[in-house]
């Protein structure tokens, strides 16, 4: 399978277009190269049962699972909504990414 390229990036307000957790919107945590997946905070969560370790009492806990970066959408701070976006190159070389309907640069958050 090849690796879709993506113009996501850690940090990055997602959201949902497909899956139980449609309409949802999050942070990327991790994007997990190679898998085309990513993990967004609060979405997809799935329930883990640990063990009791030195550093917990064990049980149940809550935990998001990787979705498939198709199924989402970079949010325009400001259109607030998910929006296409597209590349620019810069005049000094640097790509960023554009709002393809205000048009604005959308910045990565660090
Ligand atoms: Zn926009």
């Amino acid at each position: 399978m090849k690796a879709i390229k993506t113009s996501l990036c850690k940090n990055d307000r997602v959201m949902v277009m497909t899956g139980k957790d449609k309409g949802k919107s999050g942070k990327i945590i991790e994007i997990l190269h190679g898998k085309d997946r990513a993990r967004v905070e609060g979405i997809n969560l799935v329930k883990r049962h640990t063990k009791p370790g030195p550093n917990s009492k064990g049980g149940i806990v809550e935990v998001e699972a990787s979705i498939h970066l198709s199924n989402l959408m970079l949010i325009c701070p400001k259109c607030a909504e998910p929006v296409r976006i597209s590349h620019k190159v810069l005049d000094d070389g640097k790509k960023i990414r554009v709002c393809k309907k205000c048009s604005d640069a959308i910045p990565l958050e660090k």
